[in-house]
C-alpha cells in the first residue's frame, strides 16, 4: 500500500512526523509538506510564482507553498504512480464544524480526493501537542480499517481528543456542526504607528448538540465525519428551475 502523506503545519511538525511514524510500518509512505506553517489557507493554489521541491535529511519533501499545492505536485510531479491513500495531519488544533472550509489540514486531503482518490484528514482537538503518539496510533487504526468502514471512495474528516490511547472511546460517526460567527478583528499598531489587523479567534460553538464533531469528542470519542465536496444547494435549485423554467 501506498500513502501520500501532507499536512498544513509544516514538514517539521510533531503531528505530521508522528503520522509518518505510525503509518511507515504499514505503508510505503512519501512525505510532502509545506516549508512552514501554512493552517488557514484552505484550498489555495498558488499560481501567481514558481513553486520548489526540497527534500530533508529525513526524507521528507517540502515545498514553499500551500498544503493544496504539496499534494497536487506530489500527484502530478514526485510520484511515478497515483498512492493508495492521502492522508493529512496530524494538525495541532480541531477541525470541526465550519472550520473544514478553512483548513488547510482538510484542503490537502481534499486535492487527493479531487483527483479520484481516497482521502483522511487528522486533526488533534486541542493545541499543544498533548498525546501526539496516542493520535497517531488512532491514525494508523482508522486506516488500516478503512475499507472496512468505506469499501469505496472517501474523504473523512477525522478529530481526536487529547487523550491517552487506552482513555479514548470509541470512533463515531458524526456530522460537522457549525460555529458562531468569528471574534471581532484585533486591532494593533506597527512600529511606525499604522494601524493594523489580525484575524480574530473563530467563533465558538453554536450547534453542538448530539451526533456532531463537537459533541462527540467533548464525550472523549473519536470523531469521523465523511465529506463530500459539493456546493450546489439542491433545494434552491428546484425553486430557481420552477422561477427560471
Ligand atoms: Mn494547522
Amino acid at each position: 500500500m501506498k500513502i501520500l502523506i501532507s499536512n498544513d503545519d509544516g514538514y517539521l511538525a510533531p503531528g505530521l512526523v508522528a503520522l509518518a511514524d505510525a503509518l511507515a510500518p504499514i505503508a510505503d509512505i512519501t512525505v510532502v509538506a509545506p516549508d512552514s506553517n501554512r493552517s488557514g489557507s484552505s484550498n489555495s493554489l498558488t499560481l501567481d510564482r514558481p513553486l520548489s521541491v526540497f527534500q530533508a535529511s529525513n526524507g521528507f519533501y517540502f515545498i514553499n507553498g500551500t498544503p493544496s499545492d504539496c499534494v497536487h505536485i506530489a500527484l502530478t510531479g514526485i510520484l511515478s504512480e497515483p498512492p493508495d491513500l492521502i492522508v493529512s495531519g496530524i494538525n495541532q488544533g480541531q477541525n470541526m464544524g465550519d472550520d473544514t472550509l478553512y483548513s488547510g489540514t482538510v484542503a490537502a486531503a481534499t486535492e487527493g480526493h479531487l483527483f479520484g482518490l481516497p482521502a483522511i484528514a487528522f486533526s488533534q482537538v486541542e493545541k499543544g501537542w498533548a498525546e501526539v503518539a496516542s493520535a497517531a496510533r488512532v491514525a494508523r487504526d482508522i486506516v488500516e480499517r478503512r475499507f472496512e468502514l468505506f469499501p469505496e471512495h472517501f474523504l473523512l474528516n477525522v478529530n481526536i481528543p487529547n487523550l491517552p490511547y487506552a482513555e479514548l472511546k470509541r470512533p463515531v460517526a458524526t456530522r460537522l456542526g457549525k460555529r458562531h460567527p468569528s471574534e471581532a478583528v484585533i486591532r494593533a499598531q506597527d512600529p511606525q504607528g499604522r494601524e493594523i489587523y489580525w484575524i480574530g479567534p473563530c467563533g465558538g460553538e453554536k450547534d453542538a448538540g448530539e451526533g456532531t464533531d463537537f459533541y462527540a469528542t467533548a464525550q472523549g470519542h473519536v470523531s469521523i465525519t465523511p465529506l463530500q465536496i459539493d456546493l450546489t444547494h439542491t433545494k434552491q435549485l428546484a425553486e430557481l428551475k420552477r422561477m427560471l423554467p
